[in-house]
């Protein structure tokens, strides 16, 4: 089983460009959707979860036509949106049963959402309710309802922003077990979150793919090509000027300048380990590495 996304583009009426050409293979387990706020995330995670219509391009989820076959898509998707209401005075419990009966879970519905309350980690909280959950109760409620019924699909758009570490890492390991056996995409502009989760990736900006692949190829496209280097804050504007600074990050209060360079950009540059940041800045900052040119 394999999503295959060919050729989908979007207009938006405003004249926004969403979705440019985009032809992506997604297996099983989890891949990673990185790409900077306004990429095209969202109208793409939208249009696979068939809450939208592409202006042009095809969808398909094994040998199923998901532009056409919608209701059949429904049924073997779960989706977190980016934005997941929930009803604040309902408990955990109730909504989750109530979600079960409206997607038509019929027997066996009490072990089903006690064994997924169990599974996201929420029984103890089961009688409480929504409304004073945290945001990282509220993402694993979300997963919890994303997996009734046994989807082949898994969409989750930004699932960790506005969690605290702890409740990422509770999340990240809850993605990485649902992962294993069916296809999870994770939308994010967190590189964190695709580093530690994902074999399987791609970099989107401006409605475009601008990378797909293993986390270590991108990797081995910049390999030797990303070159760093502590500077002093009044040196920075002009260095930024000069050369093709990729990011500055700071370092113990100082900023260290990453630039992307085939050669030593200037004196006092060390060539350094790349890694996944350096890989989406690249791209992002519209350079193309080695083995993707
Ligand atoms: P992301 O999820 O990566 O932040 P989106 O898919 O939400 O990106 O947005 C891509 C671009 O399309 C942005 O420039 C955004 O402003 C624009 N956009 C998104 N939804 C609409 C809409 N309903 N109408 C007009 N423009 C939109």
């Amino acid at each position: 089983m394999e999503l295959q996304i060919r050729h989908l583009s979007k207009t938006y009426s405003n004249g926004v460009k969403a979705l440019d050409d985009v032809s992506l293979d997604i297996p099983k387990g989890m891949f990673g959707l990185l790409g900077p706020n306004g990429a095209g995330k969202s109208t793409l995670m939208r249009t696979i979860a068939t809450l939208q219509e592409p202006d042009s391009g095809s969808i398909t989820l094994g040998d199923l036509d998901v532009l056409r076959s919608k209701t059949e898509v429904r049924r073997r998707l779960g989706y977190l949106p980016q934005e997941f209401g929930v009803y604040p005075k309902i408990s955990a419990y109730d909504m989750l049963d109530h979600i079960a009966i409206l997607k038509g879970i019929g027997s066996h519905r009490r072990e089903l959402v006690e064994e997924l309350l169990k599974r996201v980690n929420l029984w103890d909280v089961r009688k409480k309710a929504l409304g004073g959950f945290s945001g990282g109760m509220k993402q694993r409620f979300g997963i919890a309802q994303a997996l009734i019924g046994d989807p082949q699909l898994i969409i989750v758009d930004e699932p960790t922003a506005g969690l605290d570490p702890g409740e990422r890492n509770r999340f990240y390991n809850l993605l990485s077990e649902i992962g294993e056996q069916v296809i999870v995409i994770l939308s994010t502009h967190i590189v964190e979150d695709v580093k530690e989760l994902c074999p399987q990736m791609a970099i989107i900006d401006k409605g475009r793919v601008l990378f797909s692949g293993s986390p270590a190829d991108a990797l081995q496209g910049v390999h030797n090509r990303i070159w760093t280097s502590a500077v002093s804050r009044e040196s920075m504007p002009s260095l930024v000027q000069e050369l093709p600074v990729i990011s500055t990050r700071m370092v113990a209060g100082q900023p260290v300048l990453h630039v992307y360079s085939e050669q030593q950009p200037a004196d006092g540059f060390k060539v350094s380990e790349a890694d996944l940041e350096d890989v989406f800045f690249t791209y992002i900052k519209g350079h193309k590495p080695a083995e993707q040119a």
